[in-house]
């Protein structure tokens, strides 16, 4: 038999004894729950100060607003004098599991950008609640909230963002674990001076172990990198930001020709034989167009157009197989690559640089192919702040905190303490139902 409160039952609570038995489960049979609905030990406890036995003496009304309250029994003792209150944990427990449940609704609808002044509209079709409660409230939640910790680092993304708090320019530096998508560290700062990414680095990672990294191309990190993790450091530059360095060497309206080397460019890592075997029949027919301006000025707004719709048709393609752009082989890099250094005296200063660059930081470029699972760009990151702190959302914050929560939610979100079934509010306020002040 489980043992629990006696509930002394009358008509009226009658209907909510599964309930009353639910709620008073952590408490044994010693225990009663009156017909005038005190809760309180059936026999009283001795007095704490002389030993003698206490009587019952009424109830203080503990209450949680809009929800209604508990009588929690009194004792006193005749001797002394002494006079003593029953635990009132239960209520306070009860009263924990609605606020708790309630701060998680918050933070899913901040998570979801919802602003507070929505959110308190919204909380008068279930428990009204002002914007400076919800606020409070949700803030109340995300200081509580513990993210369970990860284990194993070894591949990681770092990047970094540029929030503004109001006026204030603020500095978000974020390590990205590979593997889970979760953030190691996800900080904010005044400034991101080698010290401070330093200082970040060394206080999250383990630096006496190998540590896979990738970075974009700000000048400072290798610098930084070698400083911090010395021979531990295995680091890969995003081959998504170099694509990008590459359309940049070109200018905006550019040639079939200057478009033929943009993609034998951008070849080099990635498979683009499509786009260049399109570009290249295209290019026979400049050669004969050149002959004649005027003709060649309509001739390649078409020519171009048709690339760009082959262009967008490729990426439709992709995306229906929910592919991403094909990564050459090692050999297959070092072919392509090859071939250009060869032509390398004939193409214009920029090409030539960023050959070089290429060439200088070969092995920076391709370390994802010696690593199993390694990635070889930053989209994880990318797309990790798109989650959490929209582009456009990013340019202000009334607060360092909303920026910080924001951060914190989104880390939330990836170790899954938004999954799983949970309680309905509406549980919730069933289990308030027998305390009902009518
Ligand atoms: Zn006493």
């Amino acid at each position: 038999m489980i043992i629990m409160v006696v509930i002394n039952a009358n008509f009226n609570t009658f209907p909510e004894i599964p309930i009353l038995g639910y709620v008073f489960s952590g408490f044994g049979d010693e225990y009663e729950y009156t017909i005038d609905n005190i809760f309180r030990k059936k026999n009283p406890p001795p007095c704490p100060k002389c030993d003698n036995k206490m009587v019952h003496n009424g109830f203080n009304l503990h209450t949680k607003k809009g929800m209604g309250g508990i009588k929690i029994g009194k004792y006193q003792c005749k001797s002394c004098g002494k006079n003593l209150e029953e635990d009132p944990s239960v209520w306070e427990e009860l009263k924990t599991l609605f606020i708790n449940l309630l701060g998680e609704f918050y933070q899913m609808l901040r998570l979801n950008h919802v602003a507070y002044n929505a959110i308190s509209k919204l909380m008068q079709f279930i428990f009204p609640q002002s914007k400076s409660t919800i606020f409070r409230e949700f803030n109340r939640a995300m200081e509580n909230a513990e993210i369970p910790p990860l284990e194993n680092i070894l591949i990681v993304h770092y990047d970094e963002q540029f929030p503004k708090k109001g006026r204030t320019q603020k500095y978000r530096l974020t390590i990205l674990d590979a593997k889970t998508k979760r953030p190691v560290a996800d900080e904010l700062f005044d400034k991101k001076d080698p010290e401070t990414i330093k200082r970040f680095l060394s206080a999250n990672l383990d630096t006496s172990k190998p540590l896979y990294i990738v970075t974009d191309f700000y000048s400072s990190y290798p610098s930084v990198l070698k400083e911090v993790f010395g021979d531990n450091l295995i680091h890969q530059y995003c081959l998504f930001h170099l694509n990008k360095l590459i359309v940049k060497d070109f200018p905006r309206y550019t040639s079939i020709a200057q478009e033929l080397l943009k993609y034998k460019l951008l070849n080099i890592f990635y498979n683009r034989e499509k786009e260049i075997e399109m570009l290249r029949k295209l290019e026979l027919e400049e050669i004969e167009m050149n002959q004649d301006e005027e003709a060649y000025k309509s001739w390649i707004k078409i020519a171009k157009k048709a690339f760009y719709k082959y262009l967008h048709e490729l990426e439709l393609a992709r995306r229906r197989n929910k592919e991403n752009l094909e990564l050459n082989s090692l050999e297959k890099a070092e072919e392509n690559f090859n071939e250009l250094m060869d032509q390398i005296n004939s193409f214009d200063e920029e090409i030539k640089k960023r050959l070089k660059m290429i060439n200088k930081h070969w092995m920076n470029l391709t370390a994802f192919q010696y690593f199993e699972g390694a990635p070889a760009t930053n989209n994880a990151v990318e797309n990790y702040y798109s989650t959490s702190l929209k582009t456009h959302r990013k340019k202000q914050f009334r607060t360092e905190k909303g920026i910080i929560y924001q951060m914190k939610l989104a880390s939330m979100k990836r170790a899954g303490m938004f999954d799983g079934v949970k309680p309905t509010l509406f549980d919730l306020f069933g289990l308030f139902r027998p305390f009902a002040i009518h």
